[in-house]
């Protein structure tokens, strides 16, 4: 069995007190390794060396910062595999997914933001003929960066990179059901030449260690990405110590697809906008919207495709749909089935255990996609984030009702339209209430532009000149001509 390290000012560092939390393979329900229950000490050592990292990291000139960051995404490339295989046993993703998405994902995140900041521009205003200013933007020091177990690696490395790029240091604390990926990039970040202090790693539970980081007074931003109910503790908490914070919350997302809808060239990806990564992303679209003529057609056609989808042992290459990430996360997931049929709600597929799973994962936190219909949008079934495989469809008139149903929601993350109309397509995009808009597409990401949800969703924007901004603080400089 591993015993996992934190990483601290540039060594593996073993908790402070000495305490472990077991660290379970949801595919198996066996304990495969000890993760580091650390405490406000280890904090307390992590944001010490982060702070005395701060000053030199700072005056790094941007070009070097560049050439250090590009050499940890060379290093995330050839662990590939390695990286791969750890994020599929923390949390019963399909192996595949892990090597095709996540981890090509963390190295591209390094190599955006380590590029980014050669690129750069700053404001200048000049004021009549009498003065001008110019807008400096420096790093604001300590980071502190708080990420869920669904994308482990990838949502991480999307707050890493550019803490780091734009001269931060950090410490950063992953879900501690899915500590692997981040031990691995500690070493990645040795090798890197990373210098210590600069990037520290704790592990632990949120609790404890995520609200020590939150709490410290030298962590001067906050960028935490998991539930509403958290993101509201966290603010509470920072809100007082006036703390800069960006907040990346849960969703009920809309898939809103309207007659029209190419449905032979487009079924595949609805079904992965469903189901990618057992529905365990906070983008998945878990609101399948119908207009009224292809509703039955749609869901005939739907439910045949997932009741395709390979579900397996999530080592196995060819599995498209694993395990969900605990036994705690499928209990909750399956409880909403029967608050669904209690709802009212018809079952058309899944809701149950898959039945042809390898002897190996008999214990594993395994539940079929399930595809429920029938339910009135103001139940809670459609009103709560299950963060699981489950979704509803429902149809709608016209295009009117479709809006209105899309933003029947305390929720504002993300939607996906799908139509052959372009003006439609441009009116419903306009007034749904999300951060997020895919048309004809989903999960389809250009790292520049900004990411983030509106209402319950979350508060501030990441990605590109966002995260830059978030990480930096501006500075006017009014010079007399
Ligand atoms: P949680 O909010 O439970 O946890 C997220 C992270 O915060 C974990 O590292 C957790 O540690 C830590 N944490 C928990 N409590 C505290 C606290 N009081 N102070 C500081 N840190 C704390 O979310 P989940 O891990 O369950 O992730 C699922 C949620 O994340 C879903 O709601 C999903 O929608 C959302 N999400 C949002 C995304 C977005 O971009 N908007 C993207 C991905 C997910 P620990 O695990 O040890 O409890």
């Amino acid at each position: 069995m591993t015993t996992l390290t934190n990483y601290i000012d540039g060594r593996m560092t073993a908790p402070a007190a000495g305490g472990y939390l077991d660290k379970i393979d949801p595919a198996t329900g066996r304990v495969v390794a000890r993760v580091p229950d650390s405490d406000g000490t280890d904090v307390a050592r992590a944001v010490a060396a982060a702070n005395a990292a701060f000053p030199a990291w700072a005056a790094t000139p941007a070009a070097e910062r560049s050439r250090v960051l590009l050499a940890i995404a060379d290093g995330i490339d050839r662990r590939l595999d390695a990286l791969a295989r750890a994020e599929s046993i923390d949390t019963g993703k399909p192996v595949t997914l892990a090597r095709t998405l996540d981890i090509p994902r963390a190295a591209a995140n390094f190599r955006f933001f380590a590029t980014a900041i050669l690129h750069t521009e700053t404001e200048t205003h000049a004021t009549d003929h009498t003065a001008l200013n110019y807008t400096l933007r420096r790093p604001r020091g300590v980071a502190g960066l708080i990420s869920p177990w669904n994308l482990p690696l990838y949502l991480l490395s999307w707050k890493i990179a550019p803490a780091l790029a734009t001269g931060n240091t950090a410490v950063a604390k992953p879900s501690e059901l899915t500590p692997t990926t981040a031990t691995l990039l500690g070493e990645i970040c040795q090798e890197a030449g990373l210098p210590p202090g600069v990037l520290n790693l704790i592990h632990g539970l949120g609790a404890r260690a995520g609200m020590a980081i939150v709490e410290h007074p030298d962590v001067r931003s906050i960028s935490f990405t998991g539930g509403t109910a958290t993101g509201a503790v966290i603010a509470r908490t920072a809100a007082p110590l006036f703390k800069k914070l960006t907040l990346e919350l849960g969703g009920k997302n809309p898939t809103i697809v309207f007659a029209d809808a190419d449905l032979d060239r487009q079924l595949p990806s609805i079904v992965r906008s469903a189901f990618a990564n057992q529905g365990e992303i906070c983008l998945c679209g878990s609101r399948i919207l119908v207009e009224a003529p292809l509703f039955d057609t749609f869901v005939e056609r739907f439910v045949a495709a997932v009741s395709r989808l390979t579900v397996g042992d999530p080592l196995d290459p060819a599995t498209e749909f694993g395990a969900l990430v605990s036994a705690g996360h499928r209990d909750k997931v399956a409880s909403y089935l029967d608050l669904a049929r209690a709802e009212g709600g018809t079952i058309r597929c899944g809701g149950d255990r898959p039945t042809d799973l390898p002897a190996r994962c008999a214990d594993g936190y395994f539940l079929s996609p399930t595809v429920i219909t029938g339910l009135p949008m103001a139940c809670r079934t459609n009103q709560e984030e299950i963060f699981g495989p489950v979704v509803t469809v429902t149809p709608f008139r016209d295009e009117a009702e479709a809006v209105a149903l899309a933003n029947d929601s305390r929720y504002g993350l993300a939607a996906s339209i799908w139509t052959e109309q372009l003006g439609r397509a441009h009116r419903v995009a306009e007034a749904v209430q999300c951060g997020t808009i895919w048309v004809n597409c989903w999960l389809l990401r250009d790292l520049r532009v900004p990411f983030g949800g509106m209402r319950q969703s979350g508060v501030g924007r990441e990605g590109g000149d966002e995260a830059i901004r978030f990480f930096t603080e501006p500075k006017n400089v009014c010079l007399k001509l």
